[in-house]
């Protein structure tokens, strides 16, 4: 059976639903598509982003009390009063005040790292909920009565039944356009934040912008919640919205399946219903009331989260086929455009006196080092010498603490990476940065990221509406033209962390030149590579290199860089020793004394 046959199933049971079951089973459903509604945006902000969010639940809040107020309130000044006409004016107005605190809320959080940024959403999540208790617009900790249902041209909506469609149309729809911009070029930046920042930066992802995008998302999401929960309950005080739920609602994306759309529902679903069984039963079992079934559901939970560490939708799917398929290659689709070639024998690098210190330690000293069109450099050394710090120089990863470095005229040393791999350099990094979940063919995808890249709000947007499929076939197929010519076609969909270190490499290559450089960076390209595999990769630089590419590669295998370059920088100590013609570098004195009386 396909997996479109198990979702036609399953929306066959919906629409039926209401019809049959009783309406007390019809209010739980209610409930979780609620709750599944900002799971969902969980899913998107900390099982694929990689965001924890404790807050979530403060953006219901946002989005209810804002329905709330403006569909009750008396005495508001005449040019907000007209919103409260229509609940679809609240829905749009509680939509725009969750966009403007989550705009806000996220610049001040979102740098935040590691276990600051939960820690910042505790913080936010928590100040909005006495917010919400202690404002008296707001009705205080009591809150707010006679909210009015929803009403669609003059039809109001009040039995649960009703309600049930127009939550769970709320909610597939939601779950559709998260799977859509996830598919997009957009999400797989967002893919990529999850532990590979710095590799996107360098393949022109602006990652600051792609988390903004996801938190702005997720607070949607839980504002439209809200929305529906204060119209159905037609009351609403401020304990929906507290710290407690929130972590309630991470619980349900991270059990549910953090990084899958439907891991959302199944977790939402999963926790609801058990949390209301518990509830039933255990009075009856332990013979006396109390907060027990907290305490056991907090023990199940962490079996759960010992069993199956990436939630249950993983373990559904084993048992269902619900597992996607490979993602399609078109390969008649247009081309991408390509970058004006430079002239050979153009100079495109130029550093001068870069220094790099690392507190009291100078690893890169008044380095210097110059890299023509249509030319193979080597930068050599033992190691330590100050190699993969020139690179992360020159590549925008660090700063150089003085020094400068010209890319194609332009003064780069300074910029992001971001910026420097938009003027046409890219690289590979000496330990893999991969996706390793990722298929080799989405991770080669991102280096086409920023070409033809209609910008960010246009991507999530075109993304999540389905409307940008052309232009995902087309970097998909130039994906798959990259990974043809470094001869990793048979692994076209296999998980990258699945292949050998040595193909792991060459799949950096092609991701490198998904970019369309004209300058590539290769970080020791050949480790790891075996005698065959070094034979073709160094076929293929020079393949690149007749095209006018210009390549600067760090190597250790003084065989390999031999035959193959035109000229060799030597480094030892984060200082340049020697450079000339690969046979001259060889015999000089000081390079044989580093090497030989290095530490290799
Ligand atoms: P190579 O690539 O030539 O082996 P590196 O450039 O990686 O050498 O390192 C040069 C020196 O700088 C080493 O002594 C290394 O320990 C140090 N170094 C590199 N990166 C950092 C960093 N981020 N912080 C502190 N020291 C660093
Ligand atoms: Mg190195």
């Amino acid at each position: 059976m396909k997996p479109r046959w198990v979702l036609a199933a399953f929306l066959v049971l919906l629409a039926a639903a209401p019809a049959v079951l009783p309406e007390f089973t019809i209010t739980l459903l209610n409930y979780i598509g609620l709750y599944a509604l900002v799971a969902l945006g969980l899913v998107l902000l900390t099982g694929v982003g990689g965001l924890t969010s404790f807050g979530q639940a403060a953006f219901v809040g946002l989005g209810a009390y804002t329905s709330a107020v403006l569909t009750t309130g008396s005495g508001l000044p005449a040019w907000l009063a007209w919103l409260g006409g229509s609940t679809w004016f609240t829905l749009v107005a509680g939509l725009v005040v969750t966009l403007v605190f989550a705009l806000a809320i996220g610049v001040m959080t979102l740098r935040l790292s590691g276990h600051y940024l939960p820690l910042g959403t505790i913080a936010w999540g928590i100040s909005l909920y006495f917010v919400f208790g202690n404002l008296e617009l707001l009705g205080g900790f009591t809150g707010i009565t006679s909210v009015p249902p929803i009403s669609i041209f003059g039809h109001e909506i009040v039995s649960g039944r009703e309600m049930f469609y127009l939550i769970w149309l709320f909610l597939l729809a939601a779950v559709l356009t998260t799977q859509n911009l996830l598919d997009s070029r957009e999400g797989r930046a967002i893919r990529a934040l999850k532990g590979g920042r710095v590799m996107a930066e360098s393949m022109g992802v602006n990652t600051a912008g792609s988390r903004m995008a996801i938190f702005v998302l997720a607070a949607l999401q839980a504002s439209v919640s809200g929305w529906l929960y204060v119209h159905m309950q037609r009351f609403i005080n401020p304990t929906p919205f507290s710290i407690n739920m929130g972590i309630e609602y991470l619980f349900m994306a991270v059990v549910g399946g953090a990084a899958e759309v439907w891991g959302a529902l199944l977790g939402a679903g999963v926790i609801t219903v058990s949390k209301q069984w518990l509830q039933d039963v255990l009075p009856q079992l332990i013979g006396q009331a109390g907060n027990f079934e907290t305490v056991v559901f907090g023990i199940a939970m962490v079996i759960v989260l010992q069993r199956a560490r990436d939630g249950l939708w993983p373990v559904l799917t084993r048992w269902v086929p619900l597992a996607r398929g490979a993602r399609a290659i078109d390969a008649g689709a247009q081309a991408l455009g390509r970058r004006a070639r430079a002239a050979a024998g153009e100079t495109l690098l130029e550093v001068e006196r870069a220094t790099m210190r690392f507190g009291g330690l100078v690893a890169v000293h008044e380095m210097a080092l110059e890299v023509k069109a249509g030319e193979i450099v080597a930068l050599i050394g033992p190691n330590g010498a100050g190699k993969s710090t020139t690179f992360n120089i020159i590549s925008g990863v660090l700063a150089p603490t003085e020094g400068s470095v010209r890319f194609r005229g332009t003064l780069v040393a300074g910029k992001s990476s971001r910026e420097i791999a938009a003027l046409g350099m890219s690289r590979t990094f000496q330990h893999v940065k991969l996706l390793s979940q990722m298929s080799v063919l989405d991770n080669v995808a991102i280096g086409a990221h920023a070409r033809e890249n209609p910008g960010l709000v246009r991507g999530v947007l075109t993304g999540a509406a389905r409307l940008e499929r052309g232009d995902e076939r087309r970097l998909l197929a130039e994906a798959a033209r990259q990974i043809e010519r470094v001869g990793l076609a048979d692994h076209m969909h296999d998980a990258a962390g699945s292949l050998p270190l040595g193909k792991q490499r060459v799949l950096e290559i092609a991701r490198a030149l998904a970019a369309d450089p004209c300058l590539l960076l290769l970080d020791e390209p050949a480790a790891g590579l075996r005698y065959l595999e070094k034979r073709a990769l160094a076929e293929l630089l020079e393949q690149l290199k007749s095209e006018g590419m210009a390549v600067l590669l760090v190597e250790h295998d003084m065989d390999f860089v031999m035959g193959l370059v035109d000229r060799v920088y030597v480094m030892d100590f984060g200082q340049k020793i020697a450079e000339g013609l690969p046979e001259d570098v060889q015999r000089d004195p000081r390079v044989l004394e580093a090497y030989l009386g290095g530490v290799e």
